[in-house]
């Protein structure tokens, strides 16, 4: 096993958003924690080219991408863009290399300069629409390393995304495309509002499409259930030649903006079945790109879990200083839910679903 490769750009603090919790302040705190861990000196690290334009408008339309670089040419710090997106002149700058960080590696992957690499960018992506900023999101970073993996010549490849809010805008760009697996595991209810178990894709890409909505305050021991019932079954039937995570940290406890329930050791814990499930299927090839995370302590405490975990090879625990929610959840509630996602899933129910 290879040590993970980290991609990262001092210029990502150029995205200058005061006041706003997706704030350069993010970064400085997983920069600081990978200091004080030795992880940072520890760690092969490269720094991310621009997004190649050709790929970019494959999934974001050019009109939105040079109205994106107008606005933010003259932008004040902080400038609003949507009701609850910030830009400042170095923005559109930030963004191209984020959408590049999560080109380059899967390059990486896909050349065996790596088995797991991680991307520390911001802005983050997942909610960003082809043609229309949403959610702190400028381009959709993960749907761009999908993207070019399936240029790569790959034939499936999986997305697992667990930030605490639904990937919408992923789920859109590849709802009719089977060759893309989405998996989302979202907080219910919750902005942005869609994220439905039913919606499972469709046309070719139907069963392609995985929701898994967790009620509030669901935390580690649920998340893990998610992974050994749903997550395993579906990985094994699918077989992805690549896993790519969608990795956001706002469904630790002590979020600001949301109300899971996961720990710093609940990240590396999933993070251990990801790698797990790479290993049996596609190498032990996985991707982390960035999403949400906005308590920048637990931000960073679970960045470390997930990068300790790659490098170790094992759970551990991050020190931090939240403790576990003592939340008595219903264990029948979580039985429900999976039971539903089983059921209604082909790849979980045994029905036909087309994979190229
Ligand atoms: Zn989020």
């Amino acid at each position: 096993m290879t040590k993970p490769l980290l991609f990262y750009s001092e210029e990502y603090f150029k995205h200058q958003t005061p006041d706003h919790p997706e704030s350069p302040l993010r970064l400085e705190s997983i920069l600081k924690r990978l200091r004080e861990s030795r992880l940072w000196d520890e760690l092969p690290r490269r720094t991310p080219t621009p997004i190649d334009q050709n790929l970019l408008f494959a999934l974001h339309d050019p009109a939105y991408v040079r109205m994106l670089e107008r606005f933010c040419s003259s932008a004040a710090e902080g400038q609003r863009i949507d009701e609850n997106t910030v830009v400042s002149e170095g923005s559109y700058r930030a963004a191209m290399l984020a959408g590049g960080a999560a080109v380059n590696l899967v390059d990486a992957l896909l050349a065996g300069e790596c088995q797991s690499a991680f991307s520390l960018a911001r802005p983050p992506g997942h909610h960003a629409m082809p043609a229309y900023t949403m959610g702190f999101c400028l381009f959709n970073n993960i749907a761009l390393a999908a993207r070019r993996a399936l240029e790569q010549g790959l034939q499936r490849v999986m997305i697992l995304d667990w930030d605490a809010h639904h990937g919408n805008a992923t789920e859109h760009m590849f709802y009719s495309d089977p060759r893309v697996l989405f998996v989302s595991w979202h907080q219910t209810p919750n902005w942005p509002g869609t994220g439905a178990l039913e919606d499972r894709g469709e046309g070719a890409g139907f069963g392609t499409n995985v929701n898994i909505p967790m009620p509030m305050r669901y935390g580690d021991a649920e998340y893990l259930r998610t992974f050994k019932e749903i997550i395993e079954p579906l990985t094994a039937a699918y077989k992805p030649e690549l896993i790519l995570v969608s990795a956001g940290y706002d469904a630790h406890l002590a979020d600001l903006i949301t109300n899971m329930g996961l720990t710093a050791r609940g990240f590396s814990e999933m993070t251990a079945e990801v790698m797990k499930l790479a290993e049996r299927h596609c190498k032990g090839r996985v991707g982390f790109v960035l999403e949400g995370g906005y308590n920048v302590t637990a931000l960073a405490a679970s960045v470390e879990g997930t990068l300790q975990t790659l490098v170790r090879e094992d759970v551990v625990t991050p020190e931090e200083p939240f403790l576990a929610l003592d939340v008595k959840h219903n264990p029948s509630d979580l039985t429900h839910l999976i039971e539903k996602v089983k059921l209604i899933q082909p790849l979980l129910n045994g029905s036909k679903v087309i994979v190229a």
